[in-house]
């Protein structure tokens, strides 16, 4: 068996298929593991479908506890689970061991959710109860940005609602999760919780199964489309987090040398592959120019490298077609006419694009209106505060959105008609578990995290009881 099998049926098994798996910063494959065949994958919806009726039973103080242990043995392993991550995804050890502590707390967080019954009505003529019942197969689909994290996010509340799971990384980062399923093995009952792992081939397979009755999917918004479409016909409840082009305004009150170290954060963690990173910063005519330049001297000294070396502060791409869509997008925004410095790729082994500080670029150019996911910096002028909502809500994307200022009536004045899921005031990027993260408009369906993210978990199930 290789050193990365699958969980499937509470076994830990080979796969029909192997898959190597490219270190980023060297480009030099580094693992290779077992990837499912299509017989393989209807095995671990089976699984998760006979561990079902079990599970479903099981107090909800059982399920918990069980969310609890999954969270000890991510805290406990925690060192061996951000190397592997740091050598598939790219990104420095530090924000590895970040991934695997948010890890850690989501699932502890979820470990203390419960599902109360709610009385509607109690009178006379009826008792009516509102009872939240598991939906049986959840397939999570993740992407390769935060791994373990976006896994963390479906089992979590997947498991605690009652409902068993089937879990697929993305192709260029199944290490990790792989990983943490041959740890938690015996955390759960055979089958509520299968990993299984594919080459980009298996979402439609999975997505459409009868079995199945829910997807949670983070990833693109084009394959949140296509599962929309492949779940239709058995009309599979869906929670979809999908992709963002999150503005970041900055008002021409602020202090320009607290603030753009701040939002140069916001922009780059993870080498800018957040969904909810800023990745249009706005900035009032009157400081732009000593926006442009602080942000481009904060770029100028961050440490580019390997995530394995100390003082990496961003690694490489995750992979080389996310390198290449990027340096496109870098490359297109020069022939626009815009001023970039940094940017620099090429010139050495892995997948490394020096941040970008992109300036006179406006709406109608690529490296604005679509999304880059990389590091990237574009600064788009503008001129009063009443202008600023419409250029910032004309996206498809409504992610996140966070607006800068000293004078906080004026930024909560904005900030209350960005079209957005979460809009920040003097931040961007702040999350936790008992906040709810949904994206509007193309950016998503559904809620995660908190109680709300658990309910979508769940079918209301009314018990309508006459008295007289
Ligand atoms: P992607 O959509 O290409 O892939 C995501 C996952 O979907 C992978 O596991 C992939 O194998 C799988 N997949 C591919 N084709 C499928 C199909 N037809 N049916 C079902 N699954 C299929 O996305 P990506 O490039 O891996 O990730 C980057 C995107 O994810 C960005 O747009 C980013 O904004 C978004 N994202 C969103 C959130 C959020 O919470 N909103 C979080 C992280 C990333």
């Amino acid at each position: 068996m290789s050193d990365y099998p699958m969980l499937i049926g509470g076994k830990l098994v080979d796969g029909d298929n192997k898959l190597k798996v490219v270190n980023p910063a060297t480009e030099a494959v580094f693992a290779t593991i077992e990837r499912a065949s299509q017989k393989q994958a209807g095995e671990a919806i089976a699984a998760a479908k006979a561990a079902f009726p079990a599970w479903s039973k099981t107090p909800i103080e059982k399920r918990q506890a069980a969310v609890s242990k999954i969270a000890d043995i991510v805290r406990d392993n925690a060192a061996e689970l951000a190397g592997l991550l740091t050598a598939e995804q790219g990104k420095p050890l530090p924000e590895a061991l970040g991934e695997m502590a948010w890890t850690e707390g989501y699932l502890r967080h979820y470990a203390t959710l419960s599902l109360e019954t709610k009385v509607v009505q109690d009178d006379a003529t009826a008792r009516v109860e509102v009872h939240r019942k598991p939906l049986g197969v959840v397939v999570g689909i993740v992407a390769w940005n935060f791994p373990v994290l976006l896994a963390a996010w479906k089992l979590g509340p997947a498991l605690v609602a009652g409902n068993t799971i089937v879990l697929k990384p993305a192709p260029t980062t199944p290490v990790a999760t792989l990983r943490f399923a041959a740890l938690i093995k015996d955390a759960v009952p055979p089958g509520v919780v299968n990993v299984i792992a594919d080459e980009n081939e298996l979402g439609a397979f999975l997505t459409s199964h009868p079995d199945v009755a829910k997807v949670s999917f983070t990833g693109s918004t084009e394959t949140g489309k296509k599962i929309m479409k492949s779940g239709a016909d058995t009309l599979k409840r869906l929670t979809l987090e999908l992709g963002g082009n999150d503005v970041a305004i900055v008002l021409d009150d602020v202090n320009v040398k607290e603030v753009a170290p701040k939002i140069f954060d916001a922009a780059m963690l993870n080498c800018g592959q957040v969904c909810m990173a800023a990745k249009r910063i706005y900035v009032q005519d009157a400081i732009y120019d000593e926006m442009a330049s602080a942000m481009a001297a904060i770029a100028k000294d961050v440490v580019v490298d390997d995530g394995a070396k100390q003082g990496a502060r961003i690694g490489p791409l995750q992979n080389r077609m996310q390198f290449e869509k990027v340096k496109g997008l870098i490359d297109s925004a020069k022939k626009e006419g815009a001023t970039v410095v940094g940017g620099e790729s090429g010139g050495r082994t892995g997948f490394f694009i020096k941040p970008a500080i992109i300036t006179n670029v406006k709406e109608g150019n690529r490296i604005v209106d679509e999304e880059q996911f990389g590091p990237v910096i574009p600064l788009i002028r503008f001129k009063s505060d009443s202008e600023i909502v419409s250029r910032a809500n004309a996206s498809p994307y409504g992610l996140g959105g966070s607006v800068w200022s000293s004078n906080f009536d004026r930024a909560r004045k904005i900030a209350e008609d960005i079209d957005a899921g979460t809009v920040w005031i003097n931040q961007h990027i702040t999350i936790g578990p008992h906040i709810p993260m949904a994206g509007s408009k193309q950016s998503g369906i559904g809620v995660e995290q908190s109680q709300e993210g658990l309910a979508e978990f769940t079918q209301v199930r009314v018990l309508n009881m006459a008295k007289a």
